[in-house]
């Protein structure tokens, strides 16, 4: 019995030194992608954990090539550090599919765009299954030369992003009233042209992504992606993880019914938030006001406001009144540290973030009101958002959590795993 006691406590002994080096191999990850480019002596600081274990642990990390010796740094007096980033070499496809074209971009480790390539396509309600494969095929292909074409990098996988929600048990588009892709099985038609594993997310989900892995809002735990298109979708993320809802269907705000007597929208409802504060809604306030005009984008719109057009001015105000009324909503309901506008309407800025804060502080019942910023290039947000997607997942293999080193969970130097 004694020597089994020995045996079983000695196991466990193995297991939980194993465990403790396998978090503060994720701890260092996680750090050096939040913190790069940093110093082995800045690594134990931020991390707490015992300068041996940083270095013992930054070796192991640059030997498995996760992590690169850069530049020297520069000190008064003794040895100069070396800081240490993650490696470029690290590289995933990015697809983001938008209604009428997919935009497809080869991303590195740390954000940066490689390599980039626009598909146009008809994607017309009557589009039957077949042709919808034929533009799946063509751009499955299209990804794949992008893929070749830098095939010395080490290739991760493909992360898609879509409008609409995604179920992540089926992988199936479950709700998409803007786009077909929902009648086609999306994923398995990609999976026939790629071997490596890929993920799906909903496009202002994937903004989320970018935000928290690449972005400004790394350290922020409550954050609201706003994507204004076609329709209205977002993505959440409270207190720290990334709200799913029953189904996957969480985000769908711009479903909420402002007014029942409203137009119709493509959810089969009436008066959603999304028929009055969408591109589409923006370009019928237009043609209210300018009966005669024969413009039929949102980019035509905002090319006329910029050029002084006081009709489109005066549609862009109203569809931004609109969308600043159902933020102030979703602020009550949630209370994000930050609100992310993405979408083509954030080309006129200046003039819109002062039409939402005034709104927002004219709603609020608190004495903070949310900062809203705008994603600068929502393609490219979605674009590094796909990337995220597969990225998070490979380095530290959870299918949801955010990497996040909050202080509590950080291992007392007492705890650290021996060097
Ligand atoms: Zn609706």
């Amino acid at each position: 019995m004694h020597a089994t006691d020995q045996a079983s406590r000695s196991r466990r002994s193995v297991a939980t030194s194993q465990t403790a080096r396998a978090l503060n191999r994720d701890i260092l990850l996680r750090t050096i992608h939040r913190s790069q480019p940093v110093s082995r002596a800045d690594l134990a600081r931020l991390t707490g954990l015992q300068p041996s274990t940083v270095s013992a642990i930054t070796e192991q990390l640059i030997d498995e090539g996760w992590v690169t010796p850069g530049a020297m740094g520069r000190l008064p007096r003794g040895r100069r550090p070396t800081f240490m980033m993650l490696n470029d070499q690290h590289v995933t496809l990015a697809i983001d599919m938008r209604p009428g074209k997919a935009n497809l971009a080869l991303v590195d480790i740390n954000g940066k765009i490689l390599a980039r390539k626009t598909i146009d396509y008809e994607l017309s309600a009557g589009l039957s299954v077949e042709e919808a494969k034929i533009v799946i095929a063509q751009i499955a292909q299209t990804a794949r030369s992008l893929k070749a074409a830098f095939a010395d990098r080490v290739f991760h996988g493909l992360g898609v992003s879509v409008s609409g929600r995604v179920n992540r048990k089926t992988h199936r588009l479950i709700f998409s009233p803007n786009v077909q892709w929902s009648r086609i099985d999306l994923y398995g038609e990609l999976q026939k042209f790629f071997e490596d594993p890929i993920e799906m997310e909903n496009a202002a989900t994937a903004c989320l992504f970018s935000e928290r892995w690449f972005g400004d809002f790394r350290d922020a735990s409550n954050i609201l992606v706003v994507s204004i298109s076609e329709g209205i979708g977002a993505g959440l993320l409270i207190d720290g993880r990334v709200a799913r809802g029953h189904d996957d269907m969480a985000g769908e705000f711009g479903h909420m019914t402002l007014d029942e007597s409203g137009p119709k929208c493509g959810c089969g409802n009436s008066g959603c938030w999304e028929v009055f504060a969408s591109n589409r809604a923006g370009l019928r306030y237009y043609h209210e006001l300018a009966p005669e005009s024969t413009i039929t984008t949102f980019q035509e719109l905002l090319d006329r406001a910029k050029a002084g057009d006081l009709r489109a001015l005066r549609s862009i105000d109203k569809m931004i009144s609109y969308l600043a009324r159902g933020l102030s909503m979703l602020v009550a309901g949630l209370s994000p540290e930050v609100i992310i506008v993405v979408g083509d309407c954030t080309a006129l800025w200046p003039r819109i973030r002062p039409l939402i804060e005034s709104q927002l502080i004219a709603k609020s019942f608190t004495p903070h009101t949310p900062s809203v910023v705008a994603a600068m290039d929502g393609d490219v947000a979605r674009l590094r958002g796909a990337a995220a997607m597969v990225l998070r997942k490979v380095l530290f293999g959870k299918a949801d959590f955010v990497p996040h080193v909050a202080r509590e969970h950080m291992p007392r130097k007492t705890e650290a795993a021996p060097a």
